[in-house]
């Protein structure tokens, strides 16, 4: 395990972890990753290649074969954002072979993090429950799905960019019922976790609220 601190930031998608997470990582000048960004190569690595993101087999073998090269090819694809990509992660992400096969590369990155930095911040789904569970920090951030939403469809242009309110929140249920009742490190937050909602904050408070319970921590 690292010596390192390593702060784990968990949470739903559009829950605002990932601009904290930045944020945070540059407050405390350690490494950020963000590990959505692993199950989203695979799925977008699966779909430039014409396979079925129900095929098991094949999205192990796509998870085996990401190297660090290969990562950040497909982490730089503007593709890598879009939401057909964001509902093939939530697919493979349930394949106890692709999460096994993202495991080491994680766990590699916090216990050595990148530059020779002073500690690591991974946001995902699972940091504080399975692939760092002793880590110093751990944030549970979320906020309610109709904010987490109307979030994701102002991001996606609105109503200017004929944009579907409904679409937005019926995709954003179905990833949450995905990412929750999986068999395999689902969505919840560790038992030591320090459960945020942000639903009511803008993101200088969460930042603040966060950073002071990093700094009661560590
Ligand atoms: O955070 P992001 O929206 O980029 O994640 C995409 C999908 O990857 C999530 O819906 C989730 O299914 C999966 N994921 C995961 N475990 C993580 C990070 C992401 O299962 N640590």
């Amino acid at each position: 395990m690292s010596t390192k601190p390593v702060i784990a930031i968990d949470g739903p998608a559009a829950s605002g972890k990932g601009t904290l997470a930045r944020r945070v990582a540059q407050a405390m000048g350690y490494a950020l990753l963000d590990t959505g960004a692993l199950y989203r190569a695979v799925g977008l690595s699966m779909i430039r290649a014409g396979q079925d993101v129900r095929d098991v087999e094949a999205a192990m073998a796509a998870a085996q074969a990401l190297d660090a090269d290969r990562i950040a090819e497909l982490t730089a694809d503007p593709a890598l954002r879009q939401d057909e990509t964001a509902q093939a992660a939530s697919i493979v992400s349930a394949y106890p072979g692709v999460r096994q096969a993202l495991l080491e590369f994680q766990r590699g990155f916090a216990a050595n993090p990148p530059g020779g930095a002073a500690g690591a911040v991974l946001d995902g789904r699972d940091i504080g429950t399975v692939i760092c569970p002793n880590a110093p920090v751990k944030l549970f951030i979320t906020a309610s799905v109709e904010v987490r939403a109307e979030r994701r469809f102002r991001e996606l242009g609105g109503d200017t960019a004929g944009v579907d309110f409904a679409a937005v929140l019926a995709d954003m249920r179905a990833r949450d019922e995905r990412d929750t009742t999986r068999a395999f490190a689902p969505l919840v937050p560790a038992e030591d976790a320090v459960v945020l909602d942000n639903s009511e904050l803008g993101p200088d408070a969460a930042f603040q609220a966060a950073m002071d319970v990093i700094r009661a921590k560590l």
